[in-house]
């Protein structure tokens, strides 16, 4: 999944006005981004596959280190524990983090380990049996939680706007056609896993950041404008 782990952080944050952004924007994709850092140093290793699933066109071969379960709560707490001076922004940041697993579940292609190593692997598989509709399935996940999530901030006089297109940006941007990954497959070791590894923590943290400056700033501009509200 990706969008649909963007697409959850703006719930979340709907919900949590005071709480900052970032740590929930740059939780949902802790895993992804520290994914791509441990594919670019070889300790996780995927495997170009062009029938892989709609948008990816790899095989996450071994990617234990961060997406299996254990290392998924470990990960998770850790990035929470972070902002231990912020209860609320603690316990935020760490649930916007597992949610990326919970959210990965139902499309990983049975990659996902339950330890670094172990043999049980879970993943409903919709990437591999649904392909191109799983990308659209996707689609339709990040509208229901993004309409939510824009009635809320409407509630607040908060514009969601700009964050909506750079999701629309990215949705398409992360598609079959369009999906940059479908080059880097096709490249020699090793520029293939360290491009993929690249992709992989820059598609996280570049939006993440980006999202987070958006909703920050359409914040501050409705606080200007009601300041009573
Ligand atoms: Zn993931």
């Amino acid at each position: 999944m990706y969008t649909g782990h963007l697409a959850a952080g703006l719930l979340i944050k709907s919900y949590a006005p005071k709480v900052k952004c970032w740590p929930i924007l740059l939780g949902v994709g802790w895993l992804d981004i520290l994914d791509g850092l441990f594919i670019v140093l070889g300790a996780n290793l995927v495997t170009p596959d062009l029938k892989s699933g709609p948008y990816l066109f790899f095989d996450l071969t071994f990617i234990d280190w961060d997406h299996s379960l254990l290392m998924a709560a470990f990960w998770s707490a850790a990035w929470g524990a972070l902002f231990w001076r912020n209860r609320m922004t603690a316990v935020l940041a760490g649930l916007a983090s597992f949610s990326h697993f919970l959210l990965d579940w139902p499309m990983h292609n049975f990659d996902l380990a339950l330890f670094p190593h172990s043999s049980e692997h879970i993943g409903y598989g919709l990437w591999g049996k649904w392909g191109t509709w799983s990308w659209v399935a996707e689609g339709l996940f990040d509208v229901l939680l993004l309409v939510i999530a824009r009635r809320n901030f409407a509630a607040r006089r908060v514009s969601l706007t700009w964050p909506l297109v750079v999701m629309t940006v990215a949705f398409f941007n992360l598609s079959p056609w369009l999906s940059p990954m479908k080059h880097v497959a096709t490249l020699p070791e090793p520029a293939t896993h360290i491009l993929h590894g690249i992709l992989v923590t820059s598609g996280f943290l570049l939006p993440g950041l980006l999202l987070s400056w958006l909703v920050d700033r359409a914040q501050s501009t409705s606080a200007a404008s009601n300041p009573t509200a």
